[in-house]
């Protein structure tokens, strides 16, 4: 057998989401930061192993693979189920019961997908190789997908396929797109000293806050100049911080500031372009220089093989008309580390029940709808088994 049996999976779904959507809600009333995430593992494994499955631990997270043990598998399924550290501001019956903490991105939706997804797949009586179902920490931390990478995990995937809830797309609407579809983000600090001194008297010390001018303006200028304009690269500072009085020059300045850029082959020459830039602007200055510069992701890049399986997968779930393709987001996300390893595709969720009002990733107020788990399941077990079809050996 070669497809999934469609008829199963839509019988497994009717007859298994109410406890999917109670693992959920689980899940979000007990949402957890970063690597520390006993809870929602405990919750995770609990029905998988009820299954008969065995997920296997690693720091923050849970994998289990399924489809004959003799075989390794070639395609995998993640999910990020790490929350975030803000205030949950719904009156959900579910709604978190950690102050200060929500599942305002959705991964309480994330987790509760691929486990239906690995349920759902475990229960079709012979699929065409074995997939491994990735429960992920720390994607809003940024060292979950590295982890998953370092621990091997991925050492023996071919594909590997993930969603994303999407807010501005309602329930029954998913979307993907060919190549980048989220951007990298990197972090920039930038601190300039000199003797500091007179207002009456400048040629005397380096001019911080002249200097900074300097660095403000010609970095995102020279950038523009640099750097392909189609590869989207934006430079902007956050924060600039110098000085305490009209006529005393200061001896120390600060910048912080993200570097955001949608392309991946940009994105790689970014920090050494930065560098080269801000030091010779302030070479002629006569500050001294120091620069901190932290690559954050690169963009999530998805492959023409997985985007099409993925895409595919959508179309067979909720119909041709119902699949769009999403712009690219200037968001960052940990899965494209994913993409250093293996093929991958990274789709869009429609969470938003229809009529209701938008409310946007990262705020207090998100609501993803219960409607939107078993279109996820359903993409992503048809992705998982069209993968393996399309690579059959
Ligand atoms: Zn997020
Ligand atoms: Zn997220």
């Amino acid at each position: 057998m070669t497809q999934l049996d469609p008829n199963r999976l839509r019988t497994w779904i009717a007859e298994h989401i109410g406890e999917i959507i109670d693992v959920r809600h689980e899940i979000h009333a007990h949402p957890e930061l970063g690597f520390d995430t006993p809870l929602t593992v405990h919750a995770l494994r609990t029905p998988l192993v009820a299954a008969g499955l065995t997920p296997v631990d690693f720091p923050g997270g849970i994998y289990v693979d399924i489809g004959d043990p003799g075989e390794q598998p070639r395609v995998g399924l993640r999910a990020d189920i790490d929350a975030l550290p803000l205030p949950e501001t719904t009156d959900l019956p579910w709604a978190s019961v950690f102050e200060g903490r929500s599942h305002a991105c959705g991964h309480d939706v994330h987790a509760a997908v691929a486990l239906g997804a690995a349920l759902a797949l475990a229960s079709q009586p012979a699929l065409p190789g074995a997939v491994r179902v990735i429960f992920q920490p720390a994607e809003e931390t940024l060292g979950g997908a590295r982890t998953v990478v370092e621990q091997g995990i991925l050492d023996p995937l071919e594909q590997v396929f993930a969603l994303h809830c999407e807010p501005h797309a309602e329930v029954g609407v998913l979307g993907t797109r060919l190549g980048a579809i989220t951007s990298a983000c990197d972090y920039l600090e930038i601190r300039l000293r000199g003797s500091g001194g007179h207002t009456a008297r400048p040629h005397l010390t380096a001019d911080i806050i002249n200097a900074m001018g300097r660095v403000v303006t010609e970095l995102p200028a020279m950038l523009s100049r640099r750097c392909d304009p189609r590869a989207g690269m934006s430079m902007v500072f956050g924060s600039a911080h110098a000085g305490v009085a009209a006529n005393a020059i200061p001896a120390e300045g600060t910048l912080t500031g993200t570097l955001r850029v949608l392309s991946m082959d940009e994105w790689r020459g970014a920090e050494k372009l930065v560098r080269e830039i801000v030091e010779s602007v302030v070479a002629g200055t006569g500050a001294s220089l120091e620069m901190d510069y932290e690559p954050g992701v690169p963009p999530v890049h998805n492959d023409v093989e997985s985007h099409l399986v993925l895409r595919h997968a959508m179309a067979s779930v909720v119909g041709e008309s119902s699949v769009y393709t999403p712009e690219q987001s200037l968001g960052g996300e940990d899965f494209a580390w994913y993409g250093e390893k293996t093929k991958i595709a990274l789709g869009r969720l429609g969470v938003r029940r229809p009529g209701t009002p938008i409310t946007d990733l990262h705020q207090g107020g998100f609501v993803a709808d219960d409607a939107a788990i078993e279109i996820g399941i359903a993409t992503l077990a048809h992705a998982a088994v069209g993968a393996l079809a399309t690579s059959e050996r």
